[in-house]
């Protein structure tokens, strides 16, 4: 079975990357590292950024996400900026209230999570994979489940927040597990096509 560390220090992200891959032994990195601080303006670089310097002090494969919300009335933000949207130390709750005050007589209010996962090998970039699911704010919380803007997240084929719904639903279809699922598949047809050089 194949080992990927993973970085996060995000129990929701953990909890939704141990549930992707039951064919992979996927494993929370140990080390302590503080990662650098995510200035990039992409998704893209602020995974391949975190991804790289964790990567230094791990062999084999570790993979890093970077995530968000885009709300197109907000003209995609608060995307990169998500997890610290109200300020520097913001609570879930804070950025959730800071959305709905921008959000304030606003009719469109379409919105989708975006994820990008950055796999290195041996601390050198290999691939990055994006996926993405769409949405809508409503206009106060529902639901417990989930974290960060999952209960203000409105997903038309639940009929419900992914607050409301359960992590098994969410697993399905959420940005993260579409981008996780897509890294996977590319190690398994990596590992299969190492397997058939070699045997040739
Ligand atoms: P990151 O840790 O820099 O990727 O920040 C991601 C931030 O985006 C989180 O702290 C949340 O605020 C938001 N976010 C990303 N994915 C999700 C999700 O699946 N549900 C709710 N909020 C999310």
């Amino acid at each position: 079975m194949t080992t990927v560390y993973c970085a996060t220090s995000n129990p929701g992200k953990l909890r939704e990357f141990q549930l992707a891959a039951p064919d992979f032994d996927v494993r929370k990195l140990q080390a302590q590292l503080a990662p650098p601080e995510e200035t990039a303006e992409t998704f893209e670089e602020n995974a391949m950024l975190k991804a790289v310097y964790c990567g230094q002090h791990t062999e084999g494969y570790l993979f890093a996400d970077d995530s968000g919300l885009e709300v197109n009335a907000l003209s995609g933000d608060p995307g990169v900026h998500s997890a610290r949207y109200a300020g520097e130390h913001a609570t879930d709750a804070d950025n959730n209230d800071l959305l709905l005050e921008n959000l304030l007589a606003i009719e469109n209010r379409t919105a989708r999570f975006v994820c990008v996962i950055a796999l290195v090998k041996d601390g050198c970039p290999v691939k990055t994979f994006r996926a993405s699911v769409e949405g809508r704010i409503l206009e106060e919380p529902r639901g417990t489940g989930g974290f960060g803007y999952d209960p203000l997240f409105f997903h038309e084929p639940f009929n419900c927040t992914f607050g409301e719904a359960p992590i098994a639903d969410k697993m399905r279809v959420s940005h993260r597990a579409q981008a996780l699922s897509a890294m996977f598949a590319y190690l398994r047809d990596t590992a299969a096509t190492s397997e058939t050089q070699s045997a040739s």
